[in-house]
């Protein structure tokens, strides 16, 4: 049954990701199982985007409910869902923003270059269009978005020419010195999250952000990966403290149904006409978003979030120091957790021997062992994902 899944994938869908062919067929919190019923502790999420859980009854319930009356109009006209979700979002961001909506992290990320390269015309004598990035981001797969991306393996030939007004530092210290009159914002993760799980110091971040304020430079976070709770609060600039002009969401608002979000304090910038989509912010996506972000609110209010946090980083660290022949260092901050692995071969061997013993875990940059787990894993979850991820390393090493 799977050999021949697998035989109609290789000839029917293109052949853009190296992928593991088990054949899932459901999911309960942070568990899976495939089509010979064996079960797998997911460290993933789907890439940090089932936030609530597999089969997740309180969203499977808000989406049934809500595609049964109404799945979409247009935004030609008002979407209920979606108004409540700019508020929600405003509310638990703690300071006043507005929303567009959009499908992905790409999506959400060109939304704010193009908040940013308006705000260059609009604010500055000679209009400023440059985004400073960084050295091991990742901003998405877009002619642009890709271009953003510090990193070269991503600009193939193939696919240029690309926009102009990208440049990428090696440190923040180094974003000060390549400012020019041109530059009309700064565009960084918090948490490098394909770059290696890479936080960055929160002192660092708040002089830059105070600095790029003082000088009417757009500070752009891309909370993609990092927002929505997967560091331990709703925002990651909510555990740095700071307020940046522009931020983008995508994989964990949805829990899995495709939305993307680019917030920003500069509500007048985008007039109408000046941007759109005709999926995004629709009766679906937003009403799950909703449905999720009231999940999570709960989730962390009650401690439980925070917990979770606790008893995943004490397991994480017994582990990483029983196998410290096999590991560098430790990285991330809440649920966006990684090792360094000494080299890239053992990293494969590990992630495919996790894999065998049940339990599915990420690579990230060339030697981050990543570790994205479901925010709502139980003790019992983590507890049997770092037995099988035990088992594997004790097999390596
Ligand atoms: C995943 C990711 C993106 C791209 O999101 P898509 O939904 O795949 O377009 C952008 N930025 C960051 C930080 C990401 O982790």
């Amino acid at each position: 049954m799977s050999e021949e899944l697998k035989n109609i994938d290789k000839k029917y869908v293109l052949n853009t990701y190296s992928k593991n062919y088990t054949n899932f067929k459901s999911g309960i919190n942070a568990t899976l199982f495939d089509d010979s019923g064996k079960d797998y502790v997911d460290f993933t999420s789907g890439i940090g985007v089932v936030s609530v859980g597999h089969g997740n009854k309180q969203v499977a319930d808000t989406i049934y409910k809500q595609v049964s009356n109404i799945t979409h109009t247009s935004n030609l006209y008002m979407i209920e869902p979606q108004i409540k979700l700019a508020q929600q979002i405003t509310k638990l961001a703690g300071y006043e923003v507005g929303t567009f909506f959009a499908n992905s992290g790409a999506e959400a990320n060109e939304g704010a270059i193009k908040i940013a390269r308006k705000y260059g015309e609009k604010n500055f004598e000679k209009k400023r269009y440059k985004v400073i990035t960084l050295k091991h981001s990742f901003h998405g797969r877009t002619i642009t978005t890709v271009k953003a991306t510090g990193q070269d393996k991503f600009h193939a030939p193939h696919f240029a020419p690309y926009p102009d007004g990208f440049s990428y530092d090696n440190t923040i210290d180094d974003i000060y010195n390549s400012i020019d009159d041109e530059t009309v914002a700064v565009m960084i993760e918090l948490v490098q999250g394909e770059g290696g799980v890479q936080p960055f110091d929160k002192k660092d971040i708040q002089e830059l952000a105070k600095f790029l304020n003082d000088n009417k430079i757009l500070l752009i976070v891309d909370e993609v990966q990092t927002g929505v709770y997967r560091t331990g609060e709703f925002l990651a600039s909510n555990l740095y403290e700071i307020q940046p002009d522009i931020i983008t969401l995508a994989k964990g608002l949805g829990g899995g149904v495709p939305i993307g979000a680019v917030i920003t304090k500069h509500k007048d910038i985008l007039e109408p006409g000046d941007h759109g989509s005709t999926f995004g912010g629709n009766y679906l996506s937003t009403a799950t978003g909703l449905e999720v972000l009231n999940i999570l609110e709960d989730y962390k209010v009650s401690g439980k979030l925070d917990e979770a946090i606790i008893y995943f980083e004490e397991k994480l660290d017994t582990l990483y120091k029983k196998y410290s022949n096999l590991f560098l260092e430790s990285v991330g901050l809440g649920l966006m957790r990684g090792l360094r692995v000494r080299d890239e071969q053992t990293l494969a061997s590990i992630v495919s021997k996790a894999f065998e013993n049940g339990v599915l875990v990420l690579k990230a940059g060339k030697n981050t062992l990543r570790l994205l787990p479901v925010l709502t894993i139980s003790k019992e979850e983590i507890d049997e994902g770092f037995k099988r991820l035990g088992d594997a390393l004790e097999e390596i090493s």
